[in-house]
C-alpha cells in the first residue's frame, strides 16, 4: 500500500469528537440523515459541474445513493457518485472547521448540559455524527477532476485521523461505517428504510439500499399547491433546513412574469442568532429547472433576510453562470426584488390577518427586520411598516404599528412621538411623559437602544416626522385641557433669577437652563439638544468610544 500520514483533527474538532462520542444521545439515528445529504449534496454539486465544464471523470456513471448493510462485519456503507474530494479538499472538510458560527455551536454544546445534537447539520459539522454510531469511519474518495488520485481517510474519532492514497475507486465517495456494539440496530434493512422515510423523502436522487430503490424522487417546489399537504412542506423544511421541529410560517408561490420563479420559503420557529450562535448562513438554495445553482445563496435574497429557508428555482437563471459573477448580475438583483418584496408582502398579510401569531413571529425576529429598516434602501417603505412598538396606548407586552399610530394621532398633531428606555415602568416613571399623557399623546416606547437609530435613520412615517420625546424643541399641540398656570406660579423675574444660578451651579454639566411648559410633576427635567441623537443613541456612543 501507499504511506500513511496521521494528522492531528483541529481542537475544535476534537471537542466535537468528544461530545458527539461520549453524549447519550437518544435520536442518533440522524447521523444517516446527514451522512444523506452530504451525498446529495456532492451529487449536486457533481450535476453542476458536469453541465459548466464537462471534463469530468467517469462521466456515465449514473447519480445515485447507495447503501449497503453487512451483518456479518456490522458494516454500514454508504457511496455516492458525486463529486468527490481531492487529498486536500479531505483534510480541510473532514478535519477542521472554517466557520465561526459553527465553532460558537460547539462551544455552547460543550458548556450545556442539555446536548442537542439536532441541530450539528445547521452548523455545517454533521459528517462527524458518524462517530455517534460508529467506533471507525472510512472514507474512500476521489475527485470528479479528470487527473485526481483516489484517498482513504479513517480515523476512530479519538483526536486523529490517517490518510493516504488508494486505487480501483471510480468518482464518487463511500463512506464505511463500523458500527459500535450499541448500534447494530442500523443494520437492518426495515430501520434503514424507516430512518430514509422520515429524514431523507426529498433527496433529488435515488436511494438503493442493495437493489432496492427506497425514496420516491420530486422537486416539491415545481408541484401545485393544492398537491402538496402540510406534512410534506414540513417534512420538506426539516430536510432543507436540517431542522427538527416544524416552521413557523410558509410561503410557497409561483410567478410568471417578469420572471418564472417557483419558491418555497419558510420561517423557523427560533433566531438562533438570538442564542448567541453568531452570523447565520444564507438559508435559501437556488435552483435552475432542478439543478442546484447554489447552496446557502448569498445573493437570492438581502442579508438581513438570512433567517429565511427555502428554495428557489427559476428558469432564467443561466446554468452556466459562474458563481462569482452571479452574485452581483442584474438578473440576481432582479430576482432578489421580486422575492423580497413578495416575502415582505406575505409577512404584511399575515400581520393583518393574525396579529397574535405575527407577535410571535416579532418577538424571535424583530432584530432582523430593524437591520434591514436601516440597511435596505429599496424595500425600508415596506419594512417599517412591519415594525411594532410598545406605546402608551398599548398594554404591557402588546405592540403597535406606525399605521395603528397613525389612526389615533390627534387632529392636531403634527409628529410621531417616541422615548426611548430600558422598560414601560422606567419610561412612565421619568418625567418626558408628563406633557404628553396632560395631552392625551400617544408615545411610541422603544426599549433597544438600536431602536433609536432606526427612528433617526427612517426620519418619518407617511410624512409624519419621528421625534424624540426627549427633544428640547418640542411642538406640541395645544389642547383644550392646556394646563391654567396656578396661583403659586413664580413671576419672569424669579425664573430669570433662578435659571441663572442653576446654569451657574451645574456649569458645563448643561448647555442651558430655561423655562419648562411641558412638566406637570417634576420639578425639572433634563432635554436633548442634539436632533439627531437622542439620549439612548448618546448613552451607546459613549459606551462605544470608552
Ligand atoms: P456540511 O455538509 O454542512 O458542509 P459536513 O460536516 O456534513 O458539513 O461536511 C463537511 C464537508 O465535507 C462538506 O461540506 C463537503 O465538502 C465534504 N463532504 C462530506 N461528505 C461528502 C461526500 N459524500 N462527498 C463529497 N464531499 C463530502
Ligand atoms: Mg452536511
Amino acid at each position: 500500500g501507499s504511506k500513511q500520514e496521521t494528522r492531528e483533527f483541529q481542537a475544535e474538532v476534537k471537542q466535537l469528537l468528544d461530545i458527539v462520542i461520549n453524549s447519550l444521545y437518544t435520536d442518533r439515528e440522524i447521523f444517516l440523515r446527514e451522512l444523506i445529504s452530504n451525498a446529495a449534496d456532492a451529487l449536486e454539486k457533481f450535476r453542476y459541474e458536469n453541465i459548466i465544464n464537462k471534463d469530468v471523470s467517469d462521466p456515465d456513471l449514473p447519480l445515485h445513493i447507495s447503501i449497503e448493510l453487512d451483518e456479518k462485519e456490522k458494516l454500514l456503507i454508504i457511496s455516492d457518485t458525486g463529486i468527490g474530494m481531492t487529498g486536500d479538499e479531505l483534510i480541510e472538510n473532514l478535519g477542521t472547521i472554517a466557520h465561526s458560527g459553527s465553532k460558537a455551536f460547539i462551544k455552547s454544546m460543550a458548556d450545556n448540559d442539555k446536548k442537542d445534537l439536532n441541530l450539528i447539520g445547521q452548523f455545517g459539522v454533521g459528517f462527524y455524527a458518524a462517530f455517534m454510531v460508529a467506533r471507525k469511519v472510512t472514507v474512500l474518495t476521489k475527485s470528479y477532476q479528470p487527473e485526481a488520485q483516489a484517498y482513504e481517510w479513517s480515523s476512530e474519532g479519538m483526536g486523529s485521523y490517517a490518510v493516504k492514497t488508494a486505487g480501483g475507486i471510480t468518482r464518487g465517495t463511500r463512506i464505511i461505517l463500523e458500527l459500535k456494539e450499541d448500534a447494530l440496530d442500523f443494520i437492518k434493512p426495515e430501520t434503514v428504510k424507516r430512518i430514509i422515510k422520515q429524514y431523507s423523502s426529498f433527496v433529488a436522487f435515488p436511494i438503493f439500499i442493495g437493489e432496492e430503490k427506497v425514496n420516491t424522487v420530486e422537486a416539491i417546489w415545481t408541484k401545485n399547491k393544492n398537491e402538496i399537504k402540510d406534512d410534506e412542506y414540513n417534512e420538506f423544511y426539516k430536510f432543507i433546513g436540517n431542522a427538527y421541529d416544524e416552521p413557523f410560517y410558509r410561503l410557497h408561490f409561483n410567478a410568471d412574469a417578469p420572471l418564472t420563479i417557483n419558491a418555497i420559503l419558510f420561517v423557523p420557529k427560533n433566531n438562533l442568532e438570538q442564542v448567541g450562535f453568531g452570523n447565520l448562513e444564507p438559508g435559501v438554495n437556488l435552483y435552475c429547472r432542478k439543478v442546484l445553482i447554489q447552496q446557502h445563496s448569498e445573493g437570492i435574497l438581502p442579508e438581513w433576510l438570512r433567517f429565511v429557508k427555502g428554495v428557489v428555482d427559476s428558469e432564467e437563471i443561466p446554468l452556466n453562470i459562474s458563481r462569482e459573477t452571479m452574485q452581483d448580475s442584474a438578473l440576481m438583483a432582479k430576482l432578489r426584488k421580486v422575492l423580497t418584496g413578495r416575502f415582505l408582502k406575505f409577512l404584511a398579510e399575515q400581520a393583518k390577518s393574525d396579529p397574535e401569531k405575527y407577535s410571535e413571529f416579532y418577538k424571535e425576529f424583530s432584530r432582523f427586520l430593524k437591520e434591514g429598516a436601516t440597511s435596505d434602501i429599496v424595500h425600508r417603505k415596506d419594512i417599517v411598516k412591519l415594525l411594532r412598538f410598545e406605546s402608551s396606548k398599548t398594554e404591557d407586552g402588546k405592540y403597535t404599528s406606525f399605521e395603528d399610530y397613525l389612526s389615533r394621532m390627534k387632529e392636531e398633531q403634527k409628529y410621531i412621538y417616541y422615548i426611548n428606555g430600558p422598560s414601560r415602568e422606567f419610561i412612565e416613571a421619568g418625567p418626558y411623559l408628563e406633557m404628553f399623557k396632560a395631552k392625551d399623546i400617544e408615545v411610541i416606547y422603544t426599549h433597544e437602544a438600536v431602536d433609536d437609530f432606526i427612528m433617526t435613520h427612517v426620519g418619518e412615517f407617511e410624512g409624519k416626522k419621528l421625534i424624540s420625546a426627549d427633544q428640547s424643541e418640542l411642538e406640541l399641540p395645544e389642547t383644550e385641557a392646556e394646563l391654567e398656570t396656578g396661583e403659586d406660579a413664580l413671576d419672569s423675574d424669579t425664573i430669570k433669577a433662578l435659571s441663572e444660578w442653576l446654569k451657574q451651579a451645574l456649569g458645563d454639566k448643561v448647555s442651558e437652563v430655561r423655562e419648562s411648559k411641558r412638566l406637570v410633576d417634576s420639578p425639572a427635567v433634563l432635554l436633548n439638544m442634539d436632533e439627531f441623537m437622542t439620549s439612548s443613541m448618546q448613552r451607546v456612543m459613549q459606551a462605544v468610544h470608552k
